[in-house]
């Protein structure tokens, strides 16, 4: 009987601190009705661990506070393929759960659209040898790395000045090979329709984590502008940046081209929040850290 009336009140003194924890944290979660494939940026004035995007107990995305001047922030990537409908975002300390924030993600409807490959082309995309896998490690091994440093908080330009457009955000995708078979994916960015040899700029303030070539991305370009945000540019005919260096908004990162697997000139501009593809006309929509919303929305 003793026993139990102590656990009773161990359970009712941790509610009690968990209840007045959670009623202490001062939030502010941007924007108010996120799409999929859209970024969520998520202020807070409290030591926090990470964020968790949670549906039906399934973890659907993950990211870690960095701090800024004032408070914490952490970017949350919708992905592409999540369905519309109620979701929760959970604010973790290095104990745990301090915090649940309901959110309602808006639809959305993404193009499809078959892309039929030559030989060469079929060649590139089922190239089994083992550089193809050590350049998709080392990329993978960038974009699931955070680091410490925040180069840009703004809203990002796009590369180019040409706003043709030949593939979108999240087009469902049907690779049709030369040898008859098929396979899918999704795009992960945006593709420009411009000529080889066009001026081809950083979206953002950052550094150059990777300038080389590649077997299927061709002469490509990744900055890191925030831990744990890449913004990626592919098929350059010619690259103007060398690694580590850092660059401005509007920096000359090389020239548009053919280069990898392309069926014609093409820019392909991509963002990564924590790995995930990223609608890049978010970023151009909003900064990444609106500190006027913010602080507007915090004092709400
Ligand atoms: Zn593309």
């Amino acid at each position: 009987m003793k026993k139990r009336s102590v656990f009773f009140l161990c359970v009712s003194f941790f509610l009690f601190i968990s209840s007045s924890l959670s009623a202490q944290i001062k939030y502010a979660v941007i924007p108010d009705n996120p799409r999929p494939g859209e970024p969520i940026t998520i202020a807070v004035e409290t030591e926090l661990k990470q964020a968790l995007l949670v549906r039906s107990e399934k973890q659907l995305a993950k990211a870690d506070f960095f701090s800024i001047p004032g408070y914490m922030i952490a970017v949350l990537a919708i992905p592409s393929t999540v369905a519309p409908g109620n979701a929760v975002i959970v604010l973790e300390n290095k104990i745990g759960i301090l915090c649940e924030i309901p959110i309602v993600i808006g639809d959305r409807k993404f193009a499809s659209e078959v892309i039929e490959l030559n030989q060469t082309l079929t060649g590139i995309r089922t190239d089994p040898s083992p550089q193809r896998t050590h350049e998709a490690n080392f990329l993978w091994a960038i974009l699931t790395t955070n680091g410490d440093q925040i180069y840009h908080t703004g809203s990002f330009v796009p590369p180019v000045t040409s706003t043709r457009r030949t593939s979108f955000f999240g087009d469902r995708r049907v690779f049709q090979y030369s040898t008859g078979e098929s396979d899918t994916s999704i795009h992960a960015g945006v593709d420009y329709g411009v000529p080889t040899g066009t001026k081809v700029t950083a979206c953002g303030a950052g550094k150059v984590i990777l300038a080389r070539s590649r077997i299927v991305t061709g002469n490509s370009v990744v900055l890191e502008h925030a831990p744990g945000i890449y913004s990626i540019y592919y098929h350059l005919d010619k690259i103007e940046v060398q690694e580590s260096a850092l660059v401005n908004t509007g920096t000359l990162l090389g020239l548009s081209g053919a280069t990898g697997l392309a069926t014609g000139p093409h820019l392909h501009w991509e963002v990564r929040v924590n790995a995930e593809n990223t609608d890049p006309d978010a970023f151009v929509a909003r900064p990444i850290i609106d500190k006027e919303t913010i602080i507007s929305k915090m004092n709400k």
